[in-house]
């Protein structure tokens, strides 16, 4: 199950608080929204409904804590993004993305580290994994009159 854009909003306070409350979360996302209290319970309780989210009641109020790390979601949503596109542009993607993130010295190194074991498991070509009619890899047995 996927986090909409206004989830993942309220997914980062949490993460970053680790324990929280809607009223901090209001606090904190009144900075970049104009939501209301209202907004934030309704995003609330679907993330707790969708279990990503945990709930205790301590006293009046709730507190709320997660139940996906952000590093999983991280990856959830960068696998989400790379099946948007044909496998063998993934490449080209990340190629894209190296290009343009700011790294220090150790990001590199690891970079070149992970690339130099990655060469022991490379393939011929990367397989296509789209249906045929919505990338070109099949486009020479499409051709039709
Ligand atoms: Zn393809």
């Amino acid at each position: 199950m996927t986090i909409s854009n206004s989830e993942w909003e309220i997914m980062r306070v949490v993460w970053t608080k680790s324990q929280t409350t809607s009223s901090e979360i209001l606090a904190v996302l009144s900075q970049k929204t104009d939501w209301t209290a209202s907004t934030i319970k309704t995003l609330l309780k679907r993330l707790v409904d969708k279990g990503y989210l945990t709930t205790t009641r301590r006293g009046k109020s709730f507190i709320y804590s997660e139940l996906m790390s952000e590093e999983d979601a991280q990856n959830a949503q960068a696998d989400e993004l790379f099946d948007k596109f044909c496998q063998r542009k993934h490449g080209a993607i990340i190629r894209h993305l190296v290009d343009k993130t700011p790294m220090t010295l150790d990001d590199i190194d690891q970079l070149q580290a992970l690339l130099l074991a990655k060469k022991a498991s490379a393939v011929e070509e990367v397989a296509c994994n789209c249906v045929p009619g919505q990338c070109r890899c099949h486009e020479h047995v499409e051709v039709r009159e």
